[in-house]
């Protein structure tokens, strides 16, 4: 439900409304606005009703959310969300570029790519050191050593860092070294791990899951936005189709509709969406032309040696031409990168 005051309420109206919204045992959430305030509850509404906000004299009127997804619907925040990785912005005007391996494989496997990934243009680093991965006998990730190495190595660049975290126990460590955790699309459904997310202070790069509609999406975030932490960010990064040419058929529609139903911003993976190298630059392109933020691409220096993913791996001067020909159509979608 979402409650907007009259431009004329005081603070104190807004701490009242928050007060009783807590004792009806619903969520509050504050949303301070330009002209005026709005208040947002969550959970139960039948308690809601019962306390009669329509009323209250500063009360300009009283919305009821019809998407089941609340917090994250734009029904409760009309303007978009910009969530902040270390100290880059993912939404609003600029176009985010997030680039690396698929795995940190080594310390100097990871300096080498990420120095090319820094000199080619991007604003931040991505790199996995807990991998799920289909077979059990495939590489699995450093683990800790990989955070480690993520950490220094964003450091020595001064660019931040996006990892994954697969499991609850993991959330602590991954917090502590990287600046921001990404949800695979293996575990967009992990409900335990969302929770835990949604009290957690980084932001979370929250991937579609591969059998997973855009409303299952929005769902899973809902997640973790009602735990409290406001700073999710959607991955669009291709979903299981009859199609066999690519590894998944990026579905870029996806991005309208979650601009469209949410405020929250929206990257894209044109490395898993396509599985095959030659088609993760156009679809890059596509990607900034549809509306997406920003984009999250895998690069190796050496992919024919990748430990993972090496045939959706860019070479690093083919990531640095990717940046260099993405600028029209940023420009073109009326931003900057
Ligand atoms: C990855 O980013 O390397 C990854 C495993 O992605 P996804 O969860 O989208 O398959
Ligand atoms: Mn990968």
């Amino acid at each position: 439900m979402i409650i907007v005051l009259k431009p004329s309420a005081a603070e104190s109206d807004a701490r009242e409304i928050l007060d009783r919204i807590a004792e009806a045992g619903l969520k509050p959430l504050h949303m301070p606005g330009v002209e005026r305030t709005v208040i947002g509850a969550l959970g139960d509404e039948r308690r809601l009703g019962a306390l009669h906000f329509e009323s209250h004299p500063a009360v300009e009127r009283v919305d009821e959310i019809l998407a089941p997804y609340k917090a994250v619907s734009r029904e409760m925040h009309p303007t978009d969300t910009v969530v902040s990785i270390g100290k880059v912005p993912v939404g609003g005007e600029g176009f985010a570029v997030f680039g690396g391996p698929c795995a940190v494989e080594g310390r100097d496997a990871f300096a080498m790519t990420a120095r090319a990934v820094a000199d080619g243009g991007a604003h931040g680093l991505r790199g996995g050191a807990f991998k799920p991965r289909t077979s059990p006998y495939s590489f699995q990730g450093l683990g800790l050593e990989g955070l480690e190495i993520l950490r220094d190595v964003g450091r020595e660049l001064g660019l931040p860092t996006i990892t994954e975290v697969v499991e609850v126990a993991d959330v602590d460590a991954v917090e502590s070294h990287a600046d921001a955790f990404q949800v695979g699309a293996r575990n967009m459904q992990n409900f335990r791990l969302l929770t835990a997310l949604g009290q957690a202070s980084r932001p979370v790069i929250l991937k579609r899951g591969m059998a997973a509609s855009v409303e299952d999406l929005l769902m899973a975030a809902e997640y973790i936005l009602s735990e409290g932490n406001q700073n999710v960010i959607f991955c669009e990064r291709g979903i299981r189709t009859f199609e066999k040419g690519t590894r998944n058929t990026l579905d870029l529609s996806a991005v309208c509709q979650l601009k469209a139903k949410s405020h929250l911003p929206v990257l894209v993976d044109p490395s898993h969406g396509t599985g095959v190298r030659a088609y993760v630059t156009p679809m890059a392109f596509a990607a900034a032309a549809c509306g997406a933020d920003g984009i999250l691409v895998e690069v190796h220096h050496d992919p024919k040696r990748a430990l993972s993913d090496g045939a959706q791996s860019l070479f690093p001067e083919q990531f640095t031409d990717l940046v260099t020909r993405l600028r029209p159509f940023v420009a073109a979608a009326g931003r900057h990168l």
